[in-house]
């Protein structure tokens, strides 16, 4: 397995693979790798004649209050499960080789990335489509792999590289959850024994809600509301947003039949003490 940190050497190496005729899957990370990273990076092996991992914790995608000095980083472990994984390039830049002095072009969007996160993240995906869209230009990969673990980054990736007729597929994978339920994340690392347990509020929720969808409720507000009533029986949680949207543009709905292309993304962000966490479920029309 490569490992590198420089955006020339990577390129080149992807390009002569692609000259070779092989076709490259690439999975972005921030690392702090697990099951949930390593199920993209296995999808990606399985559809692809190579594999690209990036690990970089993007500066610019966390507001000024966010968590991004204390982000956990353990750049040997991720390594060993990327290698485990038969991953072939490890991306793992230094932040200013992506980033040079004077650097000041952005990739924004008018839409999506206003309502669930946007609303308490204001810069988040702005940054995520700026690291996404250097990545991109880095790793010329054939496709890209994004966790529905973060629905709403899924929709905007794919949204961006459709709007910027990036030569990409996008493809996105099933959230890896623990076995009690919790979504596997990075973040998790943060709580303590009590906050462990107390974060299953989310799955929770989440499940009530998907009962009365799945009951044939198809009121936005009370999917939302039983969602909400459920996680609020969690003392240590303090609810974000309990949303109801239209998968294909991220825009609350009163009614779940009502989504464009049938996709329904019922989303939560809670804090657990100070770790804010997100889960989700999406509901396709006819199921
Ligand atoms: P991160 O390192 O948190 O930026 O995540 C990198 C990629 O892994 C993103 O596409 C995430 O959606 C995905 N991911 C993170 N956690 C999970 C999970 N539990 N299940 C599936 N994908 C995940």
């Amino acid at each position: 397995m490569i490992i590198s940190g420089s955006v020339k050497e990577t390129r080149e190496q992807v390009k002569e693979w692609k000259r070779k005729g092989l076709r490259v899957g690439f999975v972005p990370t921030m690392g702090y790798l697990h099951e949930g990273h390593q199920s993209l990076m296995e999808a990606a092996k399985k559809e692809n004649d190579r594999v690209v991992a990036s690990i970089f914790v993007n500066p610019i995608q966390f507001g000024p209050n966010e968590d991004f000095a204390s982000y956990p980083r353990d750049f040997e472990k991720d390594a060993a499960l990327c290698e485990s994984v038969g991953v072939d390039l490890v991306f793992h830049p230094k932040a200013d080789e992506m980033y040079k002095e004077g650097f000041c072009t952005y990739v924004d969007m008018d839409g999506l990335t206003k309502e669930l996160c946007g609303k308490s993240r204001p810069t988040h995906f702005r940054g995520v489509q700026t690291v996404v869209s250097k990545l991109f230009h880095i790793i010329p990969a054939d496709r890209a792999y994004f966790g529905q673990k973060d629905a709403q980054q899924l929709a905007v990736i794919k949204k961006m590289a459709r709007d910027l007729s990036m030569d990409i597929e996008i493809v996105g994978c099933p959230i890896i959850r623990e076995a009690d339920g919790l979504a596997k994340s990075s973040r998790n690392t943060y709580l303590n024994a009590e906050e462990r347990q107390a974060a299953l509020a989310l799955s929770r929720g989440l499940a009530e809600g998907r009962k009365l969808v799945e009951a044939g409720e198809r009121e936005a507000a009370k999917v939302k509301r039983a969602i909400e009533v459920e996680i609020e029986k969690e003392k240590l949680a303090k609810v974000d947003y309990v949303e109801v949207v239209d998968f294909a543009d991220i825009m609350p709905l009163a009614d779940l039949s009502a989504a464009k292309e049938g996709e329904v993304l019922c989303a939560v962000a809670v804090y657990i003490g100070k770790t804010r966490l997100i889960d989700n479920f999406i509901w396709k029309a006819g199921q």
